[in-house]
């Protein structure tokens, strides 16, 4: 049913191509912030993408059936920084982005049909420091099942 869009057209302006860098220039991939931040909040035993948990969520927590996810603001259409449409090619973004939320959706489904506590952390809220955290902190405070590795 997905169907391929093939790669995105270029960027037709420095507005378009900041966004859909993300903060890959300032060398802070939202993922990757968000790690360091739950090590460094005495969280460190997360997997990433791992193959057993439906829709291999960016981080999880599998003792815990905790997932994250985190998007970037731009393709996965942010609904608090809304992001602006790129104004040339419309169409072509107008399918690959319900494509993506589609898929977000679903994988969001799949996990909570199997008991998984599901958090979608976005870009933007990493770039304002640990509230994505204190979210999801208190559900890694619940004791985690012992039989999950
Ligand atoms: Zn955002």
């Amino acid at each position: 049913m997905t169907r391929k869009l093939g790669p995105p057209p270029p960027a037709t302006s420095p507005a378009v191509s900041k966004s859909m860098k993300g903060n890959v220039a300032k060398n802070t991939h939202p993922e990757v912030r968000l790690r360091k931040l739950l090590r460094s909040a005495g969280y460190p035993g997360y997997r990433l993408h791992w193959r057993k948990a439906p829709g291999r969520p960016d981080i999880s927590y599998p003792g815990r059936k905790i997932a994250v996810f985190v998007n970037g603001c731009f393709w996965h259409r942010c609904p608090h920084c809304l992001p602006s449409m790129p104004k040339s090619n419309e169409e072509f973004w107008q399918r690959k982005f319900a494509l993506n939320a589609e898929r977000d959706s679903r994988k969001v489904r799949e996990l909570e049909l199997a008991g998984w506590k599901v958090f979608t952390v976005w870009e933007c809220e990493l770039s304002d420091g640990d509230r994505a955290l204190q979210r999801i902190i208190p559900a890694l405070e619940r004791p985690r099942d012992p039989a999950v590795p």
